[in-house]
């Protein structure tokens, strides 16, 4: 039975509006092909795949047209049959230039997928499993990318003992995992089937936030008898679709600073990507299309899309009807997505939602706020879920002072959440400088 009352939760965090309406309730639909598709062979955490097709071949959907180059990496699949027109540069949601496979699809193809070599559940070891995952090209699809291979294997002497399948999906406007779970609750259930044996976990909780009751009560009446699993629901705030907060809300326990689910004996997986799990590894398939909401007032065909990989921002948005006066899209959702200029940069397998915005939202015709100096309220402070200083840490980011702001004020925790900004009456975008200053550090740590 499935307790809606409960109040498991964390300390701080903040209320967006949540603007799910629009989309939660549409079924997700197949989207259309567009002209080129552009395949980053960086699309995760680690080193780019390596190319294994020439420009002029011609390839058919689902085939693998770049291997893992190593264990921190994984393979790209190609998104339709057609021919490759180009392998080079291409604009990046990280605003560089990266190596990509430029694919133009047949418009006569049937567009059907063949299957691969299957990894079946019962018969495959855990190794077996993980090798299945890598070459199926499965990373984190909640935004992270992160290669879910490489997340299952916990570091030496770490025992764990709850899986996570985390369908909180706190970020505003986005409904991706609502409708995952709604249309494809046995493909999750497969995939938890896989990933308890890979992690050897005595049990798996599947989390969810209160706003999404149906897909709650489905998921908890679909359980099978065999699987140790249980739908526990939290009270809606943000950023409960962490990985720390959710782990904090439902287990009690704290990630240490500088530290991982697994040293408090948890592994978690987005539901999203727990169903591509359940639904590739056992025809052999390989990812190359992903479910994203596409939203927001700049758009008048909002829903859930199954969209090839590769289609670019401007391509999803003139298919959805976006509306002339766009001034800000976000990959992902407004919290914790990154706005993004150049709209020729191609969905990766990251993706989880485009939401648009116009002028009248975003004050201006640039989409960007004047912002006034900091008046010391202090409500930074308490909407950081980390405990962490925003207000001291923004003061530090304008003087440039990056090493203490790691070493003194914890900056490489801060998980980009953006509630101090949100929260902040004199606009200081806290976030942005945090991100930047993140990098600033990364850099001159590897530097040194
Ligand atoms: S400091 Fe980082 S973790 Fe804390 S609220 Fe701001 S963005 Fe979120
Ligand atoms: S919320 Fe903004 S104005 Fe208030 S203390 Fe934090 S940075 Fe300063």
């Amino acid at each position: 039975m499935l307790d809606f009352a409960k109040r498991d939760s964390f300390p701080h965090g903040i209320h967006p509006p949540e603007n799910k309406d629009d989309t939660s309730g549409l079924p997700i639909r197949q989207f259309p092909f567009a002209p080129v598709l552009i395949v980053p062979l960086s699309q995760h955490l680690g080193k780019p795949a390596k190319p294994v097709v020439r420009e002029g071949q011609e390839v058919v959907r689902g085939q693998t047209i770049a291997e893992a180059d190593g264990f921190m990496s994984v393979a790209m699949h190609a998104p339709a049959s057609g021919t490759i027109r180009r392998i080079g540069l291409a604009p990046h949601i990280n605003g560089q230039m990266v190596e990509a496979v430029y694919l133009e699809p047949l418009p006569a193809s049937t567009q059907e997928i063949a299957d691969g070599e299957p990894c079946d559940v019962e018969s495959a070891t855990p190794d077996e499993i993980v090798t299945a995952i890598q070459r199926a090209g499965i990373v984190g699809l909640g935004g992270a990318a992160f290669p879910t291979h490489v997340k299952l294997r916990p570091p030496e002497g770490k025992t764990l003992d709850t899986l996570f399948i985390n369908g909180v999906e706190c970020e505003p406007y986005l409904t991706t995992d609502h409708r995952v779970m709604l249309e494809q609750t046995e493909d999750i259930f497969m995939g938890i089937r896989y990933l308890l044996k890979v992690t050897q976990t005595p049990r798996a909780v599947i989390a969810i936030e209160a706003n999404k009751p149906d897909a709650a009560e489905k998921l908890a009446a679909a359980v099978p008898e065999d699987l140790p699993v249980e739908v526990r629901v939290s009270p809606v705030k943000y950023p409960q679709g962490a990985e720390k907060m959710v782990i904090k809300a439902l287990l009690g326990r704290e990630i240490p600073s500088g530290g991982l689910p697994a040293d408090v004996g948890a592994v978690c997986c987005n539901v999203a990507t727990t169903a591509e799990i359940g639904r590739l590894l056992p025809r052999g398939r390989g990812i190359q299309e992903r479910v994203i909401t596409i939203t927001g007032p700049g758009v008048s065909k909002k829903g859930n899309y199954r969209i090839p990989i590769g289609t670019t921002v401007r391509f999803a948005l003139e298919q959805c009807g976006a509306v002339e006066d766009i001034s800000r899209v976000f990959m992902g959702g407004p919290m914790m997505g990154p706005s993004v200029s150049n709209l020729d940069i191609p969905i990766t397998k990251g993706t989880s939602g485009i939401t648009a915005f116009t002028a009248a939202e975003t004050g201006g015709s640039t989409g960007h706020r004047k912002v006034y100096p900091c008046i010391g309220c202090a409500r930074c402070v308490e909407a950081c879920p980390l405990y962490l200083n925003p207000s001291q840490l923004g003061i530090l980011a304008k003087f440039e002072q990056y090493e203490q702001m790691a070493d003194d004020f914890h900056l490489m925790d801060c998980f980009e959440c953006g509630s101090c900004s949100y929260v902040c009456p004199s606009h200081i975008p806290l976030v942005q400088y945090f991100r930047m200053s993140k990098k600033m550090v990364r850099k001159m740590r590897a530097a040194a």
